[in-house]
């Protein structure tokens, strides 16, 4: 089992250092941070604070707006959240890390990063 893990692992390190560009994955980290800053303007609308005059609008469409107001917030969170780890990705690619697992040094399966460019742990670490 565990010589088998290994095989595998050092076929994948072989696939990795053929597959992953760092400049590749700096383009792929960029264009999802833009994407989601585009995001992040389009929404600030939604996520102002509920001012709905009372008597203008019902009781049912104020709590519409609030819980609109509270997805488009919470959608804010996740987006800043995905920032700071597309931010801790190109951090890791100047530091030549980009790819490589930060718990055990492993290389990241290039379908793992295809998936997920920002991911920091290899499989079996994110697993545990
Ligand atoms: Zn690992």
């Amino acid at each position: 089992m565990i010589c088998c893990r290994s095989a595998d692992r050092q076929f994948l390190n072989r696939q990795y250092h053929m597959a992953i560009d760092p400049e590749t994955a700096r383009e792929r980290l960029a264009a999802i941070k833009r994407e989601l800053e585009t995001l992040s303007a389009l929404s600030e609308e939604d996520r102002a604070a509920v001012a709905l005059d009372q008597q203008a609008v019902g009781r049912l469409s104020r709590m519409d707006a609030m819980q609109q107001q509270a997805m488009a917030q919470a959608a804010e969170r996740a987006r800043a959240r995905d920032l700071q780890r597309i931010d801790a990705a190109l951090k890791r690619i100047e530091d030549g890390e980009y790819g490589y697992c930060s718990e055990c040094g492993e290389a990241i399966a290039e379908k793992r990063l295809a998936i997920d460019p920002m991911v920091s742990l290899c499989i079996a670490c994110a697993g545990r």
